[in-house]
């Protein structure tokens, strides 16, 4: 009662200033930091006008947000910055004037703002989200590529005897993956040019070991943990969030597949923020991955539903009806998530050619099936089936790609074993076999011009 008659109060102040904009009040403020990029989101009872501007010496950004007090959740979130926040030095919140509240954020880097807002979405009101990326554009690319280096230092490249390697030159069967950020990058002199084609090291030495290759190449294998961040995913019952647990069993299926002779993976998030689905299959090209599984757990208005599922894309509508609305449901998650969508068009019309991805969907199938006969194994099968539908995330024209629904988060009981470590483990070492099984079935083609022995 007290605050509606603050609410009133401050809405008579406002008429009496003069103010047009209606009043705002703070539901929620969150701080999201990530190896990535920090994002600042701020949710509202109504639509929010702000203004934002940049300040030198030091680097702040100003947002002014019209018709909004500095409310408690405001001034809260100014202590919520992480030390380990690569971008966000310190946050302030003070009335700036009658009915405007400034928001100033202190930079700990040059960066590139991205300030949008997004209509409610789930559970969700209106949001003001302000994402800081690096102001260097190859920021990204670097750690992707220090991962990709630091996971395979230990492996030893040579070049394919009688093929030498030109820089910018792609074979013939990989010119459909376009490498902008790669082809534009100077290798330095000394470092032969296949190093950074085939994304591995080249130590420029032989190993004494007699080369008993499992497979012809180093494989690499992106796991994509669903959701992040501001997108939960689904929730069960006893409070799991999906994007809890797809973290922890793509981490899981990482350790496995390093452990794994000629195998790596590449993990699209290893933290808790949101990513565009766009931007997890970009990682993936990147990376030139060689297979593409995205880790999810599934959900239903019943409780009752059960048991495993596989997925894969598909380019004339869905399998079932079942799998053209889970589809629906994990696309929204860019919704959810919140995308700059003036960003996201622009991604669309540059990068989504579209390319027909029937070769893609016959090995994605062929992964599937290989991957569901190991996880019938250890859980029930939701059906028997790779089941298809139009995936977002599985879009990667040159990349198999399956999105496993790991168990029912709505079922209390599949909740309980998505909690469980060692159903967690055996999860893992399910999908792994599956990939490792789908290999000898279909051994990975040679990769541009490299060959990596063992
Ligand atoms: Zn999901």
């Amino acid at each position: 009662m007290r605050r509606t008659l603050e609410i009133l109060l401050s809405l008579v102040l406002l008429a009496l200033a003069g103010h047009s904009a209606l009043a705002a009040g703070v539901k929620a403020a969150r701080l999201w930091p990530s190896p990535e990029y920090s994002r600042l989101a701020i949710e509202f009872d109504g639509a929010v006008t702000f203004k934002q501007f940049s300040l030198k010496n030091p680097e702040r950004i100003v947002l002014d947000l019209e018709g909004v007090e500095p409310e408690t959740i405001l001034a809260e979130v100014a202590g919520k910055v992480a030390p380990q926040d690569l971008y966000i030095g310190a946050i302030r919140v003070a009335r700036n004037r009658p009915g405007v509240t400034r928001i100033v954020v202190e930079l700990k880097a040059e960066v590139r703002p991205q300030v949008f807002t997004l209509k409610p979405m789930g559970e969700y009101g209106h949001r003001l989200v302000m994402d800081l990326y690096p102001a260097s554009l190859d920021t990204i690319e670097k750690q992707v590529e220090n991962a990709i280096e630091r996971a395979e230092k230990k492996i030893e490249a040579r070049a394919e005897p009688g093929q030498p390697s030109l820089p910018g030159a792609d074979a013939p069967g990989q010119a459909k993956v376009p490498q902008p950020d790669r082809a534009g990058k100077a290798s330095p002199p000394e470092k032969p040019a296949t190093t950074e084609k085939a994304g591995v090291v080249d130590k420029g030495e032989k190993s004494d070991k007699p080369a008993r290759p499992e497979y012809q190449r180093l494989i690499i294998i992106a796991i994509d943990a669903g959701h992040g961040g501001e997108d939960p995913g689904a929730k069960g019952a006893n409070g799991s969030r999906e994007k809890d647990i797809t973290l922890s069993i793509a981490r899981r299926l990482k350790g496995i597949i390093d452990k794994t002779e000629s195998m790596r993976a590449y993990l699209t998030r290893d933290g808790d923020y949101f990513l565009p689905l766009h931007e997890r299959v970009s990682k993936a090209r990147k990376v030139q991955a060689d297979l593409f599984v995205s880790v999810h757990a599934d959900a239903f208005i019943k409780p009752h539903a059960r048991g495993s599922s596989v997925f894969a894309l598909s380019e004339k509508g869905a399998t079932s009806a079942a799998a053209k609305w889970l589809a629906k449901h994990e696309n929204d998650a860019d919704l959810i998530g919140g995308v700059n969508i003036a960003v996201k068009d622009i991604y669309l019309k540059q990068t989504l050619i579209d390319l027909s991805q029937t070769a893609q969907i016959a090995d994605s199938l062929k992964l599937g099936k290989a991957v569901l006969e190991e996880i019938g194994d250890i859980n029930q099968l939701h059906k028997p089936h790779v089941e298809q539908a139009g995936f977002a995330v599985l879009k990667a024209p040159d990349i198999p790609s399956i999105l496993v629904e790991t168990a029912f988060i709505s079922n209390p009981e599949e909740e309980k074993r998505l909690n469980d470590e060692a159903y967690q483990d055996k999860m893992a070492q399910a999908i792994v076999n599956g990939i490792r099984r789908y290999f000898e079935r279909n051994p990975p083609l040679a990769r541009n011009k490299l060959a990596v022995t063992f």
